[in-house]
């Protein structure tokens, strides 16, 4: 395999002829744990990881890193030619649904592998109270029944689907500030994860919380809010996960991926 020429924008972009080339399609725990693990083996392989750059200051991964979007399937496909990648990880999150689907498709075009990286969802356990909803805009049409005083947890960026909503009160928590447009009664709290089950406990108390919003995202790094729940007694409104697309080998964990890459 000749040496990669391609740019990279971060570091450890190392001459390496002849290095299989993984690009994995990040913004989650699971991405950056997975750029972590893969650069001991920086000998060996190159690894690139592309955000979409949504936050303002990501923490970034070690290993080469690139960020905005690639202009759609098409776009994925021409730079995984150009950069002569050999190995495609989709380890965006469970609801980046169009990632996903770019993803599949831009390896079909390219005919590079492509493995999904997904966390498990969630399950309830003896004490919770949880209702479920297919989409936000499901969630927004069962939230006024359910509480007072809701802490949204569905991410900034798709707090459009309950802008039109005068009940519940909202308290959102996010890095960067949301953009309108945002439900009238609403305190934006902004803060960087993980946070601790002891924090969760203080801000359902503090902000006397009576529903707990959120996606069915997975994952150990924001499962506290769940335990604070239901320690608390709160209802919780879970968003389930979109469809993937078919077809696309999944595994669980980042010694899944390394399996892969090395079979
Ligand atoms: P999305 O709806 O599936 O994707 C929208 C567009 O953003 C894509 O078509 C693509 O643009 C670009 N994009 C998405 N992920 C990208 C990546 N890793 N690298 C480069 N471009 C990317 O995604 P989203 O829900 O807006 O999420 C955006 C990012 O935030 C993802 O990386 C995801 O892992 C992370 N994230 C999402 C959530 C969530 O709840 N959705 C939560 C936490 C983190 P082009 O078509 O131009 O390539």
């Amino acid at each position: 395999m000749p040496a990669d020429p391609g740019p990279g924008t971060g570091s450890g972009s190392g001459p390496g002829p002849g290095r299989p080339h993984v690009l994995i399609l990040g913004g989650t725990t699971e991405a950056r744990r997975l750029a972590e693990a893969l650069a001991e083996d920086s000998a060996r392989l190159r690894v690139t990881t592309s955000l979409a750059g949504r936050v303002a200051a990501p923490v970034l991964p070690p290993g080469e890193t690139r960020i905005g979007g690639f202009g759609g399937p098409a776009g994925l496909a021409a730079w995984i030619t150009a950069h002569r990648v050999t190995h495609l990880v989709d380890a965006t999150h469970p609801f980046a649904e169009r990632m996903s689907f770019n993803a599949a498709e831009a390896a079909a075009l390219s005919g590079v592998p492509l493995l999904a990286l997904r966390r498990p969802g969630w399950s309830p356990g003896p004490g919770d109270r949880w209702h479920f909803a297919d989409s936000l805009a499901e969630a927004a049409a069962l939230l006024p029944g359910l509480g007072t005083r809701a802490f949204l947890t569905t991410g900034r960026m798709g707090l459009h689907s309950f802008a039109h909503l005068t009940e519940p009160w909202f308290l959102v928590r996010s890095v960067d500030p949301p953009a309108d447009p945002v439900p009238p009664r609403l305190e934006v709290l902004l803060a960087r994860g993980p946070f601790t089950l002891a924090d969760e406990r203080d801000l359902l108390a503090h902000h006397r919380i009576d529903l707990l919003v959120t996606k069915d995202s997975g994952g150990s790094a924001t499962a506290p809010k769940l335990t604070a729940a239901r320690e608390a007694g709160i209802p919780v409104l879970v968003v389930r996960r979109p469809a993937v697309p078919a077809g696309v080998a999944q595994v669980a964990s980042v010694e899944g991926v390394r399996d892969w890459l090395s079979g």
